[in-house]
């Protein structure tokens, strides 16, 4: 049980009202700080709502709404939290302005009380230090809205008692959060993970690399996340994220962090996301939903369900074969010999078989979609495919003659697809007669709804759009993209996964803390040091390199730990 009884709050915003409304709720003795009547008024007004909202959802009776209520007391006056034992501030995010309000709680507040700061971004060492008890200050970083976010990181400096930090641990524990305990570095763990692939999400769609529509569409289907990266960027506040990346790469200094420029310009403009009605996308009017505008999507073509070829008999040509078939679409699959053709066919069974087990499909189904399949070892017998989809082992000398072989037995007008993800898909299509009708396809989960197709720089207009068309009728959901590493899913969320890798390395937090931070702070549906168990460090290493190679940045070379789990055979979490 925490030693905490009676806790003030400064600041009855956003944030410090649904603190306020925590801590009340967790039946301990709260004294809400404003500056101004205004103030204290509008702090009232968000906790009324909040509680209120409660009851009409049939959450809370009107009794322990009442109750609630009468545990805060409200006041314009600071010397009304000189009793309490601890004050968390939650004033707005500017270094001046925390350090005045901490001033003033240090001269206030008994000399036992401890004092902790809701920050996101600015250093809690400095805040500390303005006062005359820097070893009774810690950050305790609560998610919004805080009366339902389960994650609070609780940050300690170098010169914080480790008794602070275990009562607030223990207080937030009370409250049944979850706490993560951390030091003090910019944006802690969960904003220092987030934000910066928010801003290489900006910089992405900066870039013309993809629409923010396919962006956003990648990394909700290709991820689990319950929303894109620009999506969530207006919710946030842009002007909140430039601020936010400013103090990062103040820090860190890595040029990966500097604010993508779109974002300074969005914000210089006005158009700060939702809140303003516009950033990345239109809003009805500030907080709405979003409108059309002028950035058209661009036009679908109609197109027949394909006969589709299929290049390999590994796992992901199993997946592909499979996903082809089960949407209905004839599969001839051409593999190494006949050895190779028997595995994939007991692959192909045994993938159908887990499908009916998982309650995807029925035997009937399962029946259908071997019917549609044919399988040898003679490449010839693609001839008539409309769509080729290469899927053999990434080697860039194979998978080049490989297509030249494709090319000479493809019908005209059927379009070449490759699979490769660490070749670009310009220097296949080079290998061809043909390379205005080649592109790249990534399906980032298998079995999965999505599918990348990248074109190059020569691939025509008419190809881009009949492929597009194509791959949807294979039931999957397509987006576009330039002919770039790691399209858009693993362009993103493999620089984040190695970024969690590194912060592993250093021995800032653990590997329950890092993925609980994830999971409950910012929606993800599984932390990044399990997901890359699941995707696999050979994965990781393969992708992060291609993307060094492109991109030449430091940060985009596989963090050491990586590789040696990779060399040593275990798992992260092993
Ligand atoms: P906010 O602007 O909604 O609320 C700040 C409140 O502080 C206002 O009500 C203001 O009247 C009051 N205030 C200003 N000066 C004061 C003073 N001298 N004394 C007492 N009260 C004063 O801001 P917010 O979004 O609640 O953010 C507060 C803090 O929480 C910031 O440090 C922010 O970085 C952090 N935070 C915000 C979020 C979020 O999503 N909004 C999430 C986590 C942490």
């Amino acid at each position: 049980m925490s030693r905490f009884r009676k806790v003030g709050v400064v600041g009855l915003g956003t944030m410090g009202a649904g603190i306020a409304e925590v801590l009340a709720r967790g039946e301990l003795e709260v004294v809400g700080i404003e500056i101004n009547e205004d103030a204290l008024a509008r702090g009232r007004g968000h906790l009324e709502a909040s509680t209120g909202r409660a009851v009409k959802r049939s959450k809370l009776t009107g009794e322990a709404q009442r109750e609630i209520l009468g545990r805060i007391t409200l006041s314009t006056d600071f010397q009304d939290v000189a009793g309490c034992d601890l004050v968390i501030e939650a004033v707005p995010e500017r270094l001046e302005l925390k350090r005045r309000v901490f001033a003033e709680l240090d001269r206030v507040c008994r000399a036992d009380a401890v004092l902790a700061t809701n920050t996101s971004s600015l250093s809690v060492t400095e805040i500390a230090m303005t006062t005359n008890r820097p070893t009774a200050i810690v950050g305790v970083h609560f998610f919004n809205p805080a009366p339902v976010m389960k994650l609070v990181e609780v940050i300690s400096t170098v010169l914080t008692d480790p008794e602070a930090t275990a009562g607030v641990v223990a207080l937030v524990e009370g409250l049944g959060k979850t706490p993560v305990s951390i030091g003090d570095r910019a944006g802690f763990v969960a904003n220092r993970l987030l934000l910066p692939y928010l801003n290489q999400a900006v910089a992405l769609y900066d870039s013309g690399h993809a629409t923010r529509e396919d962006i956003d569409a990648a990394m909700k289907l290709g991820t689990g996340l319950p929303m894109g990266p620009l999506t969530l960027s207006d919710m946030i506040g842009l002007d909140i994220l430039l601020e936010a990346m400013e103090a990062i790469y103040t820090e860190s200094r890595d040029l990966r962090h500097v604010p993508a420029p779109l974002l300074r310009r969005l914000v210089t403009a006005g158009l700060l996301g939702r809140k303003t009605g516009r950033g990345f996308y239109t809003y009805e009017k500030p907080g709405s939903a979003v409108v059309r505008d002028h950035a058209a999507l661009p036009e679908a073509v109609e197109v027949e369900r394909p006969l589709v070829g299929v290049v390999g008999s590994g796992d992901l040509a199993v997946g592909i074969i499979e996903t082809c078939a089960r949407a209905g679409a004839e599969v001839r699959f051409v593999a190494g010999d006949d050895t190779k053709v028997k595995a994939a066919w007991l692959a192909l069974e045994d993938a159908l078989e887990q499908s009916i087990a998982k309650g995807r499909i029925d035997e009937l189904s399962k029946k259908a979609a071997l019917e549609r399949i044919t399988g040898s070892p003679e490449i010839g017998r693609l001839v008539d495919c409309d769509l080729i989809i290469e899927a053999v082992a990434e080697d860039v000398s194979v998978k080049r003659s490989l297509f030249a072989t494709i090319d000479d037995v493809a019908k005209a007008g059927a379009i070449l697809v490759t699979t490769a993800s660490a070749v670009p898909v310009i220097e296949l299509a080079m290998a061809t007669d043909r390379p205005a009708a080649v592109v790249g396809l990534h399906l980032p989960e298998l079995p999965g709804k999505l599918a990348e197709v990248a074109t190059t720089v020569v691939t025509s207009p008419e190809v881009a759009a009949r492929a597009v068309a194509l791959i949807g009728r294979l039931g999957l959901e397509v987006v576009r993209c330039r002919d770039r590493a790691g399209f858009i899913v693993d362009a993103l969320r493999f620089p984040y996964l190695n970024d969690a890798a590194r912060m592993l390395e250093a021995g800032y937090a653990d590997a329950d803390s890092i993925d609980a931070a994830m999971r409950l702070g910012c929606g993800y549906p599984a932390g990044p040091i399990a997901e890359l168990d699941r995707l696999g460090l050979d994965r990781a290493v393969r992708v992060l390199r291609a993307l060094y190679s492109e991109a030449r940045q430091a940060a985009l070379t596989p963090a050491p730990l990586l590789e040696e789990y990779l060399i040593a055979g275990r798992t992260l979490r092993s």
